[in-house]
């Protein structure tokens, strides 16, 4: 298939567009380059520089016969959609109409979206299943909701076959693409600068959660496992039908275990620091994970941690500054 990816200059992006090349597809990445890097764009994507609030551009560059589309274009911040919410429900919601738009008017009919766990806010039941109410804690979660809510819309008004994944927590690195985000909030990539001496310790938000050891747990799934999901959803799209599933691996880990994982990935002492709770971090999300693996015929070649760690480690040590380091 000849396949658009927005964002693919991200790091869900690139990995994907990395899988969908390697399946045999023609991949074109379109990204504003803002918080994306031009290095992680995958060798054989072509690049359209372009701003998903730029429409005539977007109608333009959707009409080169486009059989789908991959929309992984976003901000994806927690912390910044509280302090800026203007900043996601202009570039998430008016974003992703403006996409919706230019696929209507160029025919396309195939869109897989990056949707999140941040949909269900704080569920009161783990593992979390599709069906769990959607009430989300802050306008990033909000904002992924507004456009999961868009897609049905469209997909029922004119007849465009959609999936929705709704990513749980994202680890790893595939070869040359990986996690490079300034600043970094993520645990995993805060863990390795820690290692690596660039970050004096990680610290661990909360350690008085109501887990087995007290710190927060979340659903690590592999990137390479993810993008994989997203090539089997673009393959099983059906017109006028959007589904939402979600992906993760269905295994909790806690923040010290995974600083535990990381302490035996990379033999180093990582020293760490308790902290306080950071504000909206829920104690428990742990994906249910039935429905995808039935319905796509989804599953995990990289379930675990330490190999997650492990490619992330060397990501990192190929990458101590990020992209910058490398190009
Ligand atoms: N976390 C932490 N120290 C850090 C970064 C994150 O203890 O430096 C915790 C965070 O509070 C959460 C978990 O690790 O409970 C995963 O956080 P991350 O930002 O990686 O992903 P999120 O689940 O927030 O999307």
């Amino acid at each position: 298939m000849r396949l658009l990816v927005t964002g693919g200059a991200g790091y869900v992006g690139s990995v994907s567009a990395r899988i969908l090349l390697a399946a045999g597809h023609e991949v074109t990445v379109l990204d504003d380059l803002s918080r994306g890097h031009r290095e992680a764009i995958p060798e054989g994507a072509e690049l359209i520089e372009c701003n998903l609030l730029d429409l005539p551009k977007l109608t333009e560059s959707l009409g080169g016969g486009f059989d789908g589309v991959l929309h992984c274009a976003a901000f994806a911040l927690v912390g910044e959609s509280v302090t800026q919410p203007e900043l996601y429900w202009r570039n998430n919601i008016t974003g992703s109409l403006n996409l919706l738009d230019a696929m209507r008017a160029n025919g396309v009919k195939r869109l897989v979206f990056s949707s999140t766990c941040a949909c269900y806010g704080e569920p009161e039941v783990v593992p979390i299943a599709e069906d769990c109410p959607t009430r989300p804690v802050n306008p990033y979660g909000e904002s992924k909701l507004a456009v999961d809510r868009m897609i049905s819309a469209e997909a029922a008004a004119h007849d465009l076959g959609a999936i929705s994944l709704r990513y749980f927590n994202v680890a790893g690195a595939s070869g040359p693409c990986g996690e490079d985000h300034e600043p970094e909030t993520h645990l995993i990539p805060n863990i390795l600068r820690a290692a690596q001496g660039l970050l004096p310790h990680v610290s661990i938000f909360g350690t008085d959660y109501p887990t087995p050891d007290g710190t927060a747990v979340r659903d690590y799934i592999h990137v390479e496992d993810l993008a994989n999901a997203h090539l089997l959803a673009l393959e099983q799209t059906v017109q006028g039908s959007h589904k939402i599933l979600n992906l993760g691996n269905g295994n909790g880990f806690s923040v010290r275990e995974v600083i535990e994982a990381a302490r035996r990935v990379t033999g180093l002492e990582i020293p760490v620091v308790e902290a306080p709770r950071r504000e909206g971090d829920p104690p428990m999300l742990v994906a249910a994970s039935a429905k995808i693996r039935a319905e796509l015929g989804w599953e995990a070649k990289r379930p675990e941690l330490d190999t997650m760690i492990s490619d992330a480690w060397a990501f990192a040590q190929s990458h101590p500054s990020g992209y910058h380091s490398h190009s």
